[in-house]
């Protein structure tokens, strides 16, 4: 019985032949590939600026900088997030407040984050959870005339639409990843997009060092020109044979999104006939990438979420549980939560778990894990 995994990423000849010619080109750190895959992604994702990173959590460490978040500001967040989105209002000494999300979406809501609102507001990270696009406009509409940032953690957005644009379009801060875990991978990497000129220009200098010339340009000369460092900067840099790599993968992404919404209809549709299963859909502002088909084992199911997972492994299958809730790890303890309760971020963390879905799934290996659901739903697994 072969194993099934959540997910595989989708690469092939064409990425070892562009890194083969980065290698032959002598130039592998930052260089004429990163600038190549930073204007064709900004151009994808309908963005004006793009800066390509070393991943998406310092990506978001810079996105908190330009906004100008500090010392002592808070930072609305998600608690329903992979940790890095509570973990970068640390970094810049702000601090987390966290608020719950919609059950249906998995993602905040503007009455989620009018109630968490202070006088010491400086940003908002929202998060298109899953993959599934974050109504970003009504935040938007509540945090703008406040001067209140709002940054679109959009690390599993990359493919979703909403109301008809690519997921960050509508930010002024965009923070994204290439972790193998999201549709398009570098292996690491990340990209903050932005509607700032001068915000992608202090990104751009941040992530190298803060340095007035880049080891681009200097490398251009032969007589390299003098460099100044302007500000306290980072190494936040991607490789060209990272970037190498995601402007192929950037290539692939209709067709990976094709094929994932293909089989996400498939166990929407399976799933219709299941009682107890109650599966992640599109919102109707847009259309998710589904980088998280997520279920919930609701009350009433024959097995429980754990259960549930023990029989798809028996099976083969490797399902993972659903995505954490940052205030409830070690690193958050005594950390107060916002003015609401968390109870659907906790709802959901405890009950769901995410499908196997990657664009090479094959209909027989997806027919093996529904199998499996609906033998559990008859209560044959327990
Ligand atoms: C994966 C993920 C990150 C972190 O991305 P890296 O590129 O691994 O740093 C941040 N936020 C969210 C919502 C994520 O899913």
């Amino acid at each position: 019985m072969s194993r099934i995994n959540v997910m595989k990423p989708w690469m092939g000849s064409e990425e070892v032949l562009a890194l083969a010619e980065v290698i032959a080109s002598g130039w592998v750190a930052q260089g004429p590939r990163v600038a190549e895959f930073e204007a064709q992604f900004a151009e994808a994702m309908d963005a004006a600026h793009a800066v390509a990173t070393s991943n998406c959590t310092t990506a978001l460490h810079l996105a908190l900088l330009v906004a100008g978040v500090g010392q002592g500001d808070e930072v609305v967040v998600p608690s329903f997030s992979f940790i890095a989105t509570a973990n970068a209002p640390s970094y810049v000494g702000a601090r987390p407040v966290f608020i719950d999300v919609d059950p249906l979406t998995g993602c905040v809501t503007a009455e989620g984050v009018a109630a968490a609102i202070t006088p010491r507001t400086r940003a908002v990270i929202v998060v298109d959870q899953g993959g599934v696009p974050v109504d970003i406009d009504p935040i938007r509409a509540l945090c703008d005339p406040l001067g209140i940032v709002v940054i679109e953690d959009a690390a599993c957005g990359a493919g979703s639409n909403y109301k008809g644009r690519p997921v960050g379009a509508g930010a002024v801060l965009t923070t994204w990843s290439f972790h193998p875990r999201k549709l398009l991978t570098t292996g690491e990497g990340g990209m903050l997009t932005t509607s700032n000129p001068e915000w992608a220009a202090r990104a751009r200098r941040l992530r190298e060092h803060a340095m007035s010339v880049s080891a681009a340009d200097r490398q251009a000369s032969l007589l390299a020109p003098a460099e100044e460092y302007v500000e306290i900067g980072f190494n936040y840099r991607m490789t060209d044979l990272q970037a190498a790599v995601g402007i192929v993968q950037l290539g692939r992404l209709p067709e990976i999104v094709r094929r994932r919404r293909e089989l996400a209809r498939a166990y929407t549709e399976a799933l219709a006939d299941i009682d107890g299963l109650r599966p992640v859909a599109d919102p109707e502002w847009g259309t998710s990438n589904f980088q998280s088909y997520w279920v919930e084992v609701e009350e009433g199911f024959p097995l429980g979420r754990e259960e549930l997972l023990e029989a798809l492994a028996s099976a083969g299958i490797s399902a993972r549980r659903g995505i954490m809730a940052a205030h409830r790890q070690p690193a958050y303890q005594g950390v107060e939560v916002g003015a609401e309760s968390l109870r659907v971020t906790e709802r959901l963390t405890d009950n769901t778990l995410i499908l196997p879905l990657f664009h090479q799934l094959e209909d027989e290996e997806q027919s093996r894990v529904l199998a499996v659901l609906s033998d559990s739903a008859r209560g044959e697994f327990s």
